[in-house]
Parts: structure tokens; sequence; C-alpha cells
């Protein structure tokens, strides 16, 4: 990670910003290649639930557990309804970067900071909230812990989740110390916000193209995950003539070309990042490969036909390898269009101090979105110099940083404070 700056900006923000942002900077860092390792229900994911409770605690705010063990920071009374809450997430990818998901949960202790310096009075209750494995890094599916409470994911498929060691998700959160007979829906907590907004690190250039420090979300894109499991035959890479193959390798790369082209064609994106081999020796033509796909594109229809195009492509050779394919659609998320009366209302509230700022789509899935079927929901965007996210490299600048505190505690300000 690039060491975060000093910066301009209101002293009593950058100092508050630096001092949250170094305290969490070791938690789950590889010295080497100064990538996250913060993944659900782990030691270093434990230790960010205990800086968040710290910082809670240290704000005099009520601290909350919730059922899917999502955390709470409450300002004001959590049962008085029509809540505005803000917050993000604190695990990240496998060697993720500093930013994804720690931006917002300390830009949202940042803002409270703000506002409490600016002496404002609070009319609705204010939360800051932490939700649990975002990234889906350790049990492959994302935004667990807003998708448990918001209803799109039940208890009994949470209870299948397994990590690569075979681990239940029940049962890494009852090692954390962490009770979890109680996972599920959760509508009482959500009936009690009346808006949520999300500040995320940008994860693309477009606020740099347009020099702007921040930006407001429009919508996420459609986007899933599909499994191809291709199995083939296991032979001796030194004996057997390349006509009497049955190698999944092949058709694997063949598909992984298939989905670039698809891609490409359709304005698109899709991506296979993991694979595993069976049985992966150096000298053995695989038995099984075994790929995942990530595809998202603007919207449904240019989707469907992006992996309709892939899947066709990968039939196809694989009938011509005799390689028997199989297909799983492993999770989905249909488009999520932010409402539009809140966005326009965020537009409105940062028209004044920040001018006119841009309104943009995004291809990453949030927890915001996943809430935004239950609750009003927005997301503020913070300019990313590179667009590099999900790496060591992922960056903000600190001034940039400051900006998005001070865009979020105005936002806050509106929302809770009229
Ligand atoms: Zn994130």
């Amino acid at each position: 990670m690039t060491p975060v700056a000093p910066a301009d900006g209101p002293p009593h923000t950058s100092t508050s910003f630096h001092e949250m942002w170094a305290d969490l900077k070791p938690i789950g860092r590889d010295p080497d290649s100064g990538g996250y390792r913060r993944y659900a229900w782990t030691r270093a994911d434990q230790d960010c639930r205990a800086w968040f409770k710290a910082q809670a605690e240290s704000r005099g705010l009520t601290y909350e557990l919730d059922r899917n063990g999502n955390q709470w920071a409450w300002q004001g009374d959590p049962l008085a309804g029509d809540a505005v809450v803000t917050g993000s997430h604190l695990d990240s990818v496998p060697l993720g970067g500093a930013f994804d998901g720690p931006l917002g949960v300390v830009s949202s202790f940042a803002a409270l900071d703000e506002l409490r310096h600016r002496e404002v009075e609070f009319a609705k209750p204010l939360a800051i909230t932490n939700f649990g494995d975002e990234e889906g890094a350790r049990f492959g599916l994302a935004c667990v812990g807003s998708r448990l409470a918001a209803g799109q994911l039940t208890a009994a498929k949470a209870h299948e989740l397994r990590d690569a060691d075979g681990v239940s998700l029940p049962r890494a959160m009852e090692a954390a110390g962490y009770d979890p007979s109680a996972i599920g829906p959760d509508p009482e907590r959500l009936a009690r916000i009346g808006a949520f907004v999300e500040l995320h690190v940008e994860q693309g250039r477009a606020l740099d193209v347009t020099g702007d420090p921040v930006g407001i979300a429009s919508a996420i894109w459609p986007h899933g995950r599909w499994r191809f499991d291709f199995h083939g035959e296991a032979n001796h890479a030194g004996t057997t003539r390349l006509d009497d193959r049955r190698d999944p390798m092949l058709t694997y790369a063949e598909t992984v070309v298939a989905a670039r082209r698809e891609a490409r064609l359709a304005g698109a994106l899709a991506t296979f990042a993991k694979v595993s081999v069976e049985p992966n020796g150096v000298n053995a033509i695989p038995s099984l490969v075994r790929g995942w796909l990530d595809s998202r594109a603007a919207d449904q229809d240019t989707l469907d036909r992006v992996i309709a195009g892939i899947e066709q492509a990968a039939r196809e050779n694989a009938a011509r390898s005799g390689i028997d394919l199989r297909i799983t659609r492993e999770s989905f998320t249909p488009v999520v269009e932010f409402e539009h009366a809140l966005r326009d209302e965020l537009a409105k509230l940062l028209r004044e101090e920040h001018g006119d700022i841009p309104v943009l789509g995004t291809g990453a899935g949030h927890d915001a979105g996943i809430l935004s079927a239950s609750v009003p929901t927005a997301m503020l965007f913070v300019r990313n110099p590179t667009g590099i996210s999900h790496s060591p490299a992922e960056y903000a600048a600190e001034d940039d940083c400051v900006a998005g505190v001070i865009a979020l505690a105005d936002v806050l300000e509106g929302l809770a404070c009229t």
C-alpha cells in the first residue's frame, strides 16, 4: 500500500481520519506484498471488529452486534426509527487493498466527528455499520451479512456455505466466539433505517477522468458467478498421444479466450480468475479443471447474451474434445438502481459546497446494493487515481479521502439534522 500522506482540509478531520487509518493499517496485512487478508471470522476479521467496537465506545455510541454478525454503532435511540445509517465493510479479498471497505467505515466515524465539531443538532438517530463478510473471500458468496439481514440468503443456505477447509459458516462464527443460532432475516432492524449511505473507494477511473474527488452512484451492474467443471481423463503427459487425450485444460483455456471475446464484443466484463485442477501434477493430464467465471454488464440483456455466448463456445469446444462440461450458476445479483429521490437529494446537499457531482454506475457489488431492495440507499465514491482495486496497489489520496469525509458529513447533516 502506498502510505497515506498528511493532507490539507479541516485539521480535526484529517487528524481523526489519519489516526483511525494508522490503527487499522497493520491488521491482516501481508508484510511482503502490503496486501490484506481480512477474511470473515478469522483472527484479522476479529481484530477489525474489535477496532470498530473500540471506535464506537470511545465516542459514547451504543454498540450492537446483530443476529448476522453485522456491527452497529448508534448515536441516539436505536429503536426510534427513520435512522440515517452509514458504513461499509472491513473484510478483504485475498491480498486486497486497504481502501475497499475500510475507507467507508473510517470515513463514517470521521464524518460523525466532523458533525460533532460543527455542533449540529441531530433530529434522527445516526448509525455506523460494519457489514460482515462483504467480499465472500472465505465462503465464496459476497455480502453474506447484508444478504442474510435482507432475506436474500436463507439461514438454511448460509448453513451450507463452506470454506476451502470444509469449515461451515456457522462453525466459523462459533470458532470466532459468535452465536450463529439466530442468523436469518432481520426485518425489524432494517425497518429502523430511513436511509443508508455507503461511501466507497471508486473501483475504476471515472472520477480521475472527470477530475472530481467524489461521485454519486447511479446503479450497480447486474453481475454473477458461474462455475465451469470440465471433466476429462487423467493420463500420462509423456506417453499419451495428443490425439488420444481428453484434456480439460485445453477446453478451459479456449473458454477463457471465448469469455474475453464475448465480453469485448458486448462492452461487458467477463473474468476467469479462480481455477482448480485435479490431480494438479506437472506431468499428468488433468482429470478435472474447475474454473469460476465472474461476469458483469450494464444491463441484464447484455449480461445474458455474454453468458450465453461463453456457454455455447464452451459446450462446442467440450464436445469436440470429449470433455464433459457442467455449468453451475453460483450466485447472481440483478441490476440495482439506487433510489432516484435519495440520489437527487445527495446531489442537492452537495451542490453548494462541492458543485455538481458526477453520477456514475459501477460493476462492483456492495452491501448498499443488497440493502437497496429493503431501504432507500445511496453511495458516494472517492476518486481512485489508478482505478486499481482488489490489489495492494489500490489507492486514494488523503486529500480525496478527506473530501469524501466532508461530503459524507454534509450528506449526513442534511439527512439527519433537518
Ligand atoms: Zn467494498
